[in-house]
């Protein structure tokens, strides 16, 4: 197994912001914690990131959120990409879509991804099924995402794992796997 990062919309907007996910701030220390274990074993962490341009379809349904450049775009400052970690820009829910995360993924050798951030029910929930149509293995962190709501986080959990045969596992878990690694 070669596992990947990914750090999803952890952006100012979607933490502290106007489309802030419930607990969100809760899960900073949780991913930032993933992300040291990752490091030292130098294995990749990709920050996926809502960059939108106004006109994009997606924003006539929501409104103008993380337009690209914009300071509510930004990652929250406790969990900065560092030098080595990779940024993808998307523009919809999903961070396969229309991106080169798949390229990139392929390119370093990833079979596993392993999800983290916001929101479990929107846009963790799309890059599950994004990683799964493409046949990655999929392990979505139980306490390293939040979503729109308590509700609609569990309910996504169960999504994930009944359709796209996501592992749900607790954060600890995940480090005890890295570390067999
Ligand atoms: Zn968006």
């Amino acid at each position: 197994m070669k596992p990947a990062l990914l750090v999803i919309d952890m952006l100012e907007v979607f933490v502290r912001g106007r489309l802030r996910a419930e607990g969100a701030e809760e899960i900073i220390p949780v991913i930032a914690r993933l992300r040291e274990a990752f490091h030292s074993k130098k294995l990749p962490v990709v920050y996926t990131n809502d960059a939108h341009y106004p006109f994009d379809f997606e924003v006539r349904h929501w409104g103008p959120h993380a337009i690209r450049g914009s300071d509510e775009a930004r990652v929250v400052k406790e969990l900065e990409p560092g030098k080595d970690d990779f940024v993808v820009l998307k523009r919809r829910y999903d961070a396969f879509f229309a991106t080169d995360l798949d390229l990139l993924l392929r390119e370093l050798g990833v079979d596993t991804v392993v999800l983290t951030g916001v929101a479990t029910d929107i846009c963790v929930l799309h890059t599950a099924a994004g990683a799964f149509f493409r046949g990655y293995r999929v392990i979505v962190v139980e306490d390293g995402v939040a979503g729109v709501t308590r509700e609609s986080h569990r309910w996504a959990l169960d999504y994930m794992r009944r359709v796209y045969g996501a592992e749900v596992r607790k954060s600890d878990e995940v480090l005890s796997l890295l570390e067999k690694l």
